[in-house]
């Protein structure tokens, strides 16, 4: 099967000519070529280039698609979800808007712990059919690589039920599927006064049974005050990485606790939310390969500080931007919507803005070998986005702009 795609008014390839990331400057070189083609046979990326130099015969047996009218650019790669989750929180949105703090939503059994309730209710075939709604959703906004995270189980049964869903999906769905184990998400209530219990669970129990059952790809842990704390974190991710695990850390979102330092010291693949690192966190990170994952929409919904994205690319950090898409903390799946904020909050280019939801969000699932650019020998991923040039994408915001998506080779129409 073949296919070409030509006449392409803007066609931006995020070229690394297989570099795994992009830092500093070089996050800005998106690699655009004005007229341009791309071909593809079976799944995978043939040739790329300006229709010049294209010739005419290689377009014999390809579909061919016409993008005079389009701006194409690689799938997004949302590396950090939560979007297995059954119930939402709107109620708790609105005492939030009503000027209700965080302790008296607790008090109220909202959180983390709300939707906890709600996933151990459900079975993981609704799990699964509510998942399947969200990921289809995603495809029809442009996102065809997607992480997505246990941590709403909190005790064994539940927390294998979430992976086996996500294992599931991830073999069914169009959208390519990485698994997370979040066991340490939070302490659940039955651990309330047995933190280090419900630890030795995770490292005993948990963890013996996931990994080698191939059940998550990455281990991860909530590195934070009244959560996780640095000894814990560190307990947990080495045993993790004895044990097959790549490892992920969400690190320094309310306080700066050293999670960033611990992330490089392991060599985490990345380290996720960032909101509070010091200038100490972002030179261990300079001096590590951990992609630094923002996540504006969070520091949006909940009127949070932002992540210093401007320092952390200075500094040499590769940068990466995902939703965090989940019922309590960012209740979105949009790519563009976290590009917008990226560039208006935390004062990154739209060019940086496009790495960092491209080849580096590919990096930061150890995935950018395969995804995260239009470079020949990558997987054909690719949106076709309806817009005059590839700035307005993050400019013109709360709209899709995606007209079809390309996944694996494959052109999925709306
Ligand atoms: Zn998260």
């Amino acid at each position: 099967m073949k296919l070409a795609l030509i006449n392409i008014k803007q066609l931006v390839t995020v070229a690394s000519q297989r570099r795994r990331v992009k830092t500093g400057a070089d996050m800005r070189e998106i690699g655009m070529v004005e007229n341009a083609a791309v071909l593809v046979e079976e799944s995978v990326i043939t040739w790329v280039g300006n229709m010049e130099q294209l010739s005419m015969s290689s377009l014999n047996e390809a579909d061919v698609v016409d993008c005079t009218n389009n701006v194409v650019m690689p799938g997004f790669v949302d590396s950090h979800t939560h979007l297995v989750f059954a119930g939402s929180r709107e109620e708790e949105f609105a005492m939030r808007s009503g000027g209700a703090t965080y302790q008296q939503i607790a008090e109220r059994g909202g959180g983390i712990i709300n939707t906890v309730r709600n996933v151990r209710a459900a079975s993981k075939k609704e799990l699964m059919k509510k998942a399947r709604r969200w990921l289809s959703a995603m495809l029809r906004h442009g996102t065809t690589v997607a992480e997505i995270k246990s941590g709403y189980g909190l005790d064994m049964d539940n927390e294998v039920k979430m992976l086996e869903a996500i294992v599931e999906l991830a073999k069914e769905e169009m959208t390519t599927i990485v698994p997370t184990f979040l066991g340490a998400h939070a302490v659940p209530p039955e651990y309330k006064e047995n933190k280090s219990g419900y630890v030795r669970l995770i490292i005993e129990r948990m963890l013996p049974y996931i990994a080698p059952r191939k059940l998550a790809e990455f281990c991860d842990v909530f590195c934070e005050r009244g959560y996780f704390d640095l000894q814990d974190t560190e307990e947990i991710l080495t045993f993790a990485k004895q044990s097959g695990l790549a490892l992920k850390v969400h690190a320094e979102e309310l306080t700066p606790l050293g999670g960033a330092q611990l992330a490089a010291q392991l060599n985490a693949v990345s380290v996720d939310h960032l909101e509070h690192i010091t200038d100490n966190g972002i030179q261990a990170l300079a001096d590590s390969q951990t992609v630094a994952t923002l996540l504006p929409g969070v520091s949006f919904f909940l009127n949070h500080q932002y992540a210093p994205a401007r320092a952390l690319i200075e500094g040499g950090v590769p940068v990466a931007i995902a939703t965090d898409f989940n019922p309590g903390s960012c209740m979105s799946y949009s790519m563009p919507l976290m590009m917008t904020i990226a560039c208006t909050h935390m004062k990154m280019t739209p060019e940086e803005a496009i790495t960092a939801s491209t080849l580096n969000a590919a990096a930061a699932l150890s995935r950018s070998q395969e995804y995260g650019s239009i470079e020949v020998g990558k997987k054909a991923d690719m949106i076709l986005l309806n817009i005059p040039n590839y700035k307005f994408l993050a400019y013109h915001f709360g709209e899709n702009h995606v007209d079809r998506v390309i996944k694996h080779g494959v052109v999925l129409e709306f």
